[in-house]
This record gives structure tokens, sequence and C-alpha cells, in this order.
């Protein structure tokens, strides 16, 4: 188990195409338990796999958010594809583990349903709304490469580039 950096934008990493993953092998459990490290020691709802700098297609969810007990493992979406999107839309400031200390207003869908591999080898379906939509969507637009940034205009994105490489600057 280990603790990876998470990639923060405007790094190019998180630009990949993510790349299918076709069977649950030790690797793949090793990213697994990676995520998991990772998304609790920067107290993250979710991660994908991008952002600690690997292009498989995968992210995780915080198993209370998903729906499971506080002590459950976090829940693994391994080539998760969004099924069913609600009309009725929610509007609400959204962070990102790549973007720390920025948060962006972003206009979603109320409810979402994903398709995806558990760990277990096993298709399975969750449907959630508020927070949890939003945290599945965001979560797969990572592995399209979309990331928070996209939803804003030019203007907004470079004071957001300003306040990240000043962040970084400070870190170092
Ligand atoms: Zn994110």
């Amino acid at each position: 188990m280990a603790v990876r950096e998470v990639v923060v934008w405007p790094d190019d990493r998180l630009r990949q195409a993510s790349v299918e993953i076709k069977e649950i092998d030790a690797s793949v459990r090793e990213l697994y338990q990676d995520l998991v490290d990772s998304m609790y020691a920067e107290n993250g709802l979710g991660i994908a796999a991008l952002q600690i700098g690997d292009p498989r297609r995968m992210f995780i969810v915080e198993p209370k958010l998903a729906g499971k007990a506080a002590e459950d493992r976090p829940v693994a979406f391994i080539n998760p594809e969004i099924v069913l999107v609600s009309d009725e839309q929610q509007d609400s400031e959204e962070g990102c583990l790549s973007f720390p200390d920025i948060y962006i207003k972003v206009k979603r869908p109320m409810t979402a349903k994903v398709r995806a591999m558990g760990m277990d080898g096993q298709m399975f379906e969750l449907e959630g709304s508020g927070l949890l939509a939003r945290c599945l969507l965001h979560e797969h637009d990572h592995l399209t490469g979309k990331l928070l940034v996209d939803f804003v205009g030019p203007l907004k994105r470079q004071m957001i580039k300003k306040k990240l490489s000043k962040l970084k600057d400070d870190a170092a």
C-alpha cells in the first residue's frame, strides 16, 4: 500500500486517454489500494486513477457517500459508463484533489446512474442523486480527460492557474 502524490492541474497526465482494464489482476488490486490510501490521505470523496498518474480507467468513491457503511471499503468503478442522467439539474460548488483549495460552481444532472465492474470482476449499477450523482459524474469526467477548469471561461481559468502555481511555489 502506498499514498501516491496527487497530480495537480495543469499537469498533462490529467488529460491522458484512459485505458480499459481487462481483468482484475494483482496490479489492479495494487492500483485500488493506492487509490484508497491516496484518497484517505487527502480526505477526498473520490479519486480517479489519472489523478495519481495512472491511465487505467478506474475511480473509487468513499463508502458512505456510495451508500455503504463508513467502515466498508471504498467502492471501485472499473471501466465505468454513465448509463442514465436526469433532466433535473443541480448547481453547486465542486472541488477536486487536482485543484487544491479551488471551488467552482458546476451545473450537473440531479441524478446519475453508472454501470461498472467491481473489484470482484462483476458488473454492477449504482444510481445516485445530489452529491453522489455529482461525485460519480465528476470522477467519470476525469477518465475522459475533462476537468473542473473546462466548466469556466478563459479569464477564470487564468486566475486558477495563477493561484495553483502560487500554491506550488509556497510549498517548494
Ligand atoms: Zn477531481
